[in-house]
This record gives C-alpha cells, sequence and structure tokens, in this order.
C-alpha cells in the first residue's frame, strides 16, 4: 500500500469523506468528543450542495436557501461546547414565502398561524383559513410524532417505530397517513385548488412528487413554519462555520483531496486511498458522499457490498438552476417566492413519467438581497437565484435551453423580468450536479419518498462492513439541511458507540 500514515497506536482515527452537511457535523462531533478526524473533501471549499457561485463579483447562495431547524444546529454546537449564534448570524424571516398563480393571485405564508389563516381568509374565505388552522395544527402533530421516534433513530423500521410508540402511541402514528398519498389529503383539507396546490410542493423539498408520497410529508410544511431564517451574509457562512468548529475541535481538514478507495482488512475498514497516491489509515470512515457509489464501485472493490444496490431505483428530483445579478422589475420580490404554472400533475408526470420537464413548470426565486431588512432600491441589480425541478438525467443543450425560455417566460407572465444583467446567469444543470455528485446520476435528494415504505428503504448510519458508516441526504433521515445534520449527528454516534464499546 503506498504511503500509509500511522495514527498514534493509542488514539483512534476517523477518516470522513465528503465535506457537506452532514460529514461536517458528524466531523464536529467526533472530533469534539476527543476522536482523531481527518475529512478529505474534493472541492476546494465546504458544503457540498451548499454553495455560493460568483458572478461578476458578487457571491450567490446556489444550493440550499431555506434554513429551517436552526435548533439542530444550536445542539450539536452546544454539545461541542460551542455557542451556533456565536458562529452564525441569523435573523428570522417573517414571510416564510410568497406564492403567485398565473391569474394574479398571490399569497404570502407567515410564521404565525394567525397572520397566514388570516392572508388565507383574504385570498379564498373563512372556510379555507379554518381548513388551514387545522392543517397546521395536523401538521405539527405529525412532526412532533416522528421528531424523537423517527428522525433521530439511527435506522427505523415499521415495527421499531410502532413498538417504540406503544398502544398508547398507536393513534400518533395513524395520523401520520403513510397510506395516503399528500396531494389526496391535501383534496380533503383545502377546497381550493390553489392552497391544494402550495402545501402539495412541500414534498419537492425532498425530491419526490407530492402525487405519489405519503401525507406524512405534512410534517415539512410545519418545519417550516416553525421558522426560516436568514444566514447574515449568505448560506455558505453555515458551511464555513461547521468546518471552522470541526478544525477548532481538532478535525484536519483537506480541501482538493479525492478519495478514491476505501480498503478494507478482514471484513473492516482500515484504510482510505486519496487521489495523490497516498493513504490514511483509518479505525473507522465516514462515508458522506452519494451512498449509490459505493454500490457503483466508485470508492473501489472492497467496498461494493457495503449496502443494498438500489441503481435500478428511480432517483429523486433534479434541478436546473440560474444564478444572476440583475434588476427585478414588475413583481414585488419577497426573499423566497413560488411561482406556479397551470397543470401541476402534468410537472410531475413529464418529469417522473416522461423524464422531461414540463411547458410550465413551477419556478422558484430567491431573491437574496431581500426579506431582513429594505430590499434593494428601484434602479439597483439584485443576487438572484432560480430553480426549476428537472429529471435525474443529462439534459442536452437544446433542452436546457428551452427550460430557460418557459422558467423566465412563466416569471414575465407574471409579471417579472429581469434587466441590466451584470455578467452572464450561471447555469446549473442535472448533468452538473452528476458531475459534481459522484454516484447521484444529477439527483439531489438521493432517492424519492413515494410510497408509504420508501422512507424505510433508507440506509441507517452502519454499512454491512465493520467500521463503515454513512452521513448524507442518501440516508436515514433523507434529504435536506437539517436532516443531513441529524444523519451526521447519528453516524457520530454509532461509531462512537461501536469504536469504544
Ligand atoms: C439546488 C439545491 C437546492 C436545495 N434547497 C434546499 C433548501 O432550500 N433547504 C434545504 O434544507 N435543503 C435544500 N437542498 C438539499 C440540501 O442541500 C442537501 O440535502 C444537503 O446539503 C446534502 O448534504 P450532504 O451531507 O448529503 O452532502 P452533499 O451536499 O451531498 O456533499 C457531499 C460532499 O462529499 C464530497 N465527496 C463525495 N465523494 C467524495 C470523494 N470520493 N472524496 C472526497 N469528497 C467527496 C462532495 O464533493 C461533497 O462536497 C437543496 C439542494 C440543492 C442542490
Amino acid at each position: 500500500m503506498p504511503g500509509i500514515v500511522r495514527a498514534s497506536a493509542n488514539t483512534r482515527h476517523v477518516v470522513v469523506v465528503g465535506a457537506g452537511i452532514g460529514g461536517l457535523c458528524a466531523a464536529l462531533d467526533l472530533a469534539a468528543g476527543g476522536l482523531r478526524v481527518t475529512l478529505v473533501e474534493r472541492q476546494p471549499h465546504p458544503g457540498g450542495k451548499m454553495r455560493e457561485l460568483t458572478v461578476d463579483g458578487a457571491g450567490i447562495d446556489s444550493g440550499p436557501t431555506v434554513f429551517t431547524m436552526r435548533w439542530v444546529f444550536e445542539d450539536l454546537f452546544a454539545d461541542a461546547g460551542l455557542s451556533f449564534a456565536e458562529h452564525v448570524g441569523l435573523t428570522a424571516a417573517t414571510t416564510l414565502a410568497r406564492h403567485a398563480w398565473l391569474d394574479g393571485s398571490r399569497l404570502d405564508l407567515y410564521a404565525d398561524v394567525d397572520r397566514s389563516a388570516d392572508a388565507i381568509a383574504a385570498f379564498a374565505g373563512a372556510d379555507e383559513a379554518l381548513a388551514y388552522r387545522r392543517f397546521a395544527a395536523s401538521s405539527e402533530q405529525v412532526f412532533e410524532t416522528l421528531d424523537r421516534s423517527f428522525m433521530r433513530v439511527e435506522k427505523p423500521g415499521p415495527m421499531s417505530l410502532t413498538m417504540a410508540a406503544g398502544p398508547g402511541g398507536l393513534p400518533g402514528l395513524w395520523a401520520t397517513r403513510p397510506f395516503r398519498t399528500l396531494w389526496s389529503e391535501l383534496g380533503r383539507v383545502f377546497r381550493d385548488p390553489r392552497l391544494r396546490q402550495l402545501f402539495a410542493r412541500y414534498a419537492t423539498y425532498c425530491g419526490s412528487s407530492p402525487f405519489q408520497s405519503p401525507a406524512t410529508l405534512m410534517l415539512i410544511a410545519h418545519a417550516e413554519r416553525a421558522g426560516v431564517w436568514l444566514v447574515d451574509g449568505g448560506m455558505q457562512r453555515l458551511a464555513e462555520a461547521l468546518a471552522a468548529a470541526a478544525a477548532g475541535a481538532g478535525t484536519e481538514i483537506r480541501y482538493r483531496t479525492p478519495a478514491t478507495r476505501i480498503r478494507t482488512r478482514g471484513g473492516r475498514v482500515c484504510a482510505v486511498e486519496l487521489g495523490d497516491g497516498t493513504c490514511l489509515d483509518a479505525d473507522a470512515v465516514i462515508f458522506n458522499g452519494d451512498v449509490a457509489a459505493l454500490s457503483a464501485g466508485l470508492m473501489g472493490p472492497d467496498v461494493t457490498d457495503a449496502l443494498p444496490d438500489r441503481r435500478g431505483e428511480a432517483r429523486s428530483l433534479s434541478a436546473v438552476t440560474w444564478s444572476l445579478s440583475a434588476r427585478a422589475r414588475g413583481f414585488p420580490l419577497a426573499h423566497h417566492n413560488v411561482f406556479f404554472g397551470g397543470d401541476y400533475a402534468e410537472e410531475f408526470d413529464a418529469i417522473y413519467g416522461r423524464r422531461a420537464i414540463c411547458e410550465q413548470p413551477t419556478v422558484y426565486v430567491c431573491a437574496q438581497d431581500r426579506g431582513a431588512g429594505e430590499g434593494p432600491g428601484d434602479d439597483a441589480t439584485e443576487r438572484l437565484f432560480l430553480l426549476v425541478n428537472a429529471p435525474p438525467r443529462v439534459l442536452s443543450d437544446v433542452e436546457i435551453k428551452r427550460t430557460g425560455e418557459r422558467a423566465f417566460g412563466l416569471l414575465a407572465r407574471h409579471g417579472l423580468e429581469f434587466t441590466d444583467y451584470r455578467g452572464e446567469a450561471v447555469v446549473t444543470t442535472p448533468g452538473d450536479f452528476a458531475r459534481r455528485f459522484p454516484g447521484s446520476d444529477g439527483a439531489i435528494y438521493g432517492w424519492p419518498t413515494h410510497g408509504w415504505s420508501a422512507t424505510f428503504r433508507r440506509s441507517g448510519s452502519r454499512s454491512r462492513i465493520g467500521g463503515l458508516y454513512l452521513a448524507g441526504g442518501t440516508v436515514h433521515p433523507g434529504p435536506g439541511v437539517p436532516m443531513v445534520a441529524l444523519s451526521g449527528r447519528i453516524a457520530a454516534a454509532s461509531l462512537r458507540e461501536d469504536l469504544l464499546r
């Protein structure tokens, strides 16, 4: 084996592969717990899908933009003896998101239920406001039921979940509505088709179609209502703060360092080979890449059977995104904005049926300079990020151009136009995501949560190979910034439990 760097005899050495949010959280937990940790990342910066693109000198959030469940990070920092508030500046967003339909109607949702209910009453009438209050209560109940019993558990299954709930908890579990789709449940809750469409969209937060995912995903609506925060300086500051905290706790972080192979000896991991031909010995490894990379052999032959091979299964949504600096005119943007097209079912039929993008895809627009205080003045250019859901496959240049025309065309029909571009818009495609995240095929949320059992098919933090652990959006509890942070913490806890046993 080329140039092994040995850990001292009495120090357990953990190699974390990938500085996505899951890998960073795992590294911080482990280093703060006294283990020797080396984190290797192929990119030159931390964050993985959380990233900032520079367009004509302006840094634009071009990955996750909606930051929820801040308490997950407060707990992580507190357990490491640190204060999250001292490391990351946050401002609560009073308006969660602005939603717009082609008939010219608009609806803002707020963190405050009463305020949202008032807005819905004015938008769709008093009965719908009442329906919203019932929905807010039931989505909160689903969230509370699953928070401790499911999200924070290493590998829950239907049986363990039922056992953990006990006879008294069964009604609560039943109320998570796993056997009904989110779309059909929302049809029972709301009469106004716009509200059904709005709340169905939460399924896309984990890369799924509301027409196929269980109504349980309504818990995402509660996670958002419990608070959306704007990160001072942009989302990338969160990744940097995590990296700084992990380094401060003793993690050695190496950027521009791909791991090319995970080696085993006697059925246990023993080393990680790096792109420069050197090798790190390892008592344990946490893999934060897409777990399909393992089955595909991208981490070498020793770990191809580390997990059940899911490569034949349909992957989650991908996206086409545009990062641009321009003047926005004709529509009063909030920080988070959703512009709906006409036929919502067609959007998902196209993606999951024909692996295509429909004529009028929903367009999400993040106007990063707005929200916390005053937005940019009328004449100012501002930082903008646009996202359209897409199938997880390489799109041709013609398809990408057509998607851009459709997205910008839809926004124009909503009245929103962009002028005075500073530099070119930077376009990121499913093919780009596939290249950046090996094994993903461009899927940015792992596998979709379609059907009641999909969530139980995600791997837990332990693999079949001794000493190899998993963290990130392709394992339990799934994608999304707070979820992958939990997965990193779960992986660190499993590893510590096994290693120090
Ligand atoms: C456009 C977009 C918008 C999104 N919007 C939101 C949102 O608003 N809110 C939200 O909560 N979530 C959102 N998400 C989802 C969220 O960003 C992800 O679920 C989460 O960041 C994934 O974290 P992760 O831990 O799985 O690591 P990833 O982000 O997948 O990072 C994995 C890291 O591992 C590295 N790596 C992989 N293989 C190797 C190797 N062999 N050697 C070295 N390094 C390796 C990669 O370079 C990468 O840095 C969005 C995602 C995208 C792409």
